[in-house]
């Protein structure tokens, strides 16, 4: 797949993720430090974001058509148009944003700049594009044990400006409906939020990509479970939220539930308005 560039439209604001963030902690003050850190993210991916060229994947749709039907995620990572310069500059500030909030201790801080400044970048990043549950398991590569604790963090907010645009845009050329696998159809990485639609079917959203994707209600989105007596869901009081968890495998999943939300799922906001349910999922003995 060769790309080219084309001129990047105005960024899409993230003043809206931001205005609800802040209402967020108003209206759950226990929830302050982590919208004021989760605030800081967001922007400065947003600013990164919105510098980059929209990445034009230039391969026919029926090459993509192709990768969908054998199961492979639409994009390799030699398909992304990574700017190095502006990765290593959002790694450095998340990595500054992370330490500000005490979210990273002063030893891994300073080997996490080392990381972000060594020319070897581009292949660490690589590794952590690899070991996704949507890539086979012997294409990932081995794991480096003596890695700081909040690399693959540090990494997914850096690379997530060139991910989340490249989902944009292959989202709009073909319908990702018929994929039908719980990992993610574009990048292969693992759900991260679920939607629920007004016709109570479900939506997946993609941790790393933001991508979404329909995928059975009945089924858990983690191992190959089917069986609805060993599925439970609990919903929050004000039924917006509810968490789907599996018996078998012991994960579990919280969706924006469509029928009963006022607004769209937005992802930098509802993985951190849902802390509360985590506490309450890991309670009932979920991870
Ligand atoms: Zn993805
Ligand atoms: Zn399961």
């Amino acid at each position: 797949m060769s790309r080219v560039s084309r001129p990047s439209p105005p960024a899409r604001a993230s003043g809206h993720e931001v205005s609800e963030l802040r209402a967020l902690a108003e209206r759950v003050p226990e929830l302050a430090e982590a919208v004021s850190l989760q605030v800081e993210l967001v922007t400065a991916e947003r600013r990164i974001r919105s510098r980059l060229a929209t990445p034009w994947i230039d391969a026919p749709d029926a090459d993509l058509k192709a990768r969908l039907a054998a199961g492979r995620p639409l994009v390799r990572f030699e398909d992304l148009a990574f700017d190095w310069p502006e990765c290593r500059l959002l790694f450095r500030q998340v990595t500054d944003i992370l330490r500000r909030h005490d979210a990273v201790d002063a030893a891994d801080v300073d080997r996490l700049h080392e990381i972000g400044r060594d020319p070897r970048l581009p292949d660490v990043a690589r590794q952590w594009f690899l070991r996704a549950p949507g890539i086979p398991a012997a294409e990932h590569p081995a794991a480096d044990a003596a890695a700081p604790e909040m690399l693959d963090d540090v990494l997914g907010w850096a690379l997530k400006p060139v991910l989340t645009r490249a989902a944009d845009v292959l989202q709009q050329r073909l319908s990702l409906a018929d994929w039908g696998a719980a990992t993610c159809p574009v990048c292969g990485g693992a759900p991260e939020f679920g939607y629920i639609t007004a016709a109570a079917g479900r939506l997946l959203a993609c941790g790393r990509c933001h991508a979404r994707w329909p995928f059975d209600q009945m089924a858990c989105p983690f191992c190959p479970n089917r069986d609805r007596t060993r599925l439970t869901t609990f919903a929050t009081q004000d039924g917006w939220y509810r968490v789907a968890a599996c018996q078998v495998c012991e994960r579990y999943l919280k969706m924006l539930d469509g029928r009963h939300a006022t607004r769209p799922l937005l992802m930098p906001v509802d993985t951190i308005a849902t802390l509360p349910l985590d506490a309450a999922a890991m309670q009932k003995g979920f991870r």
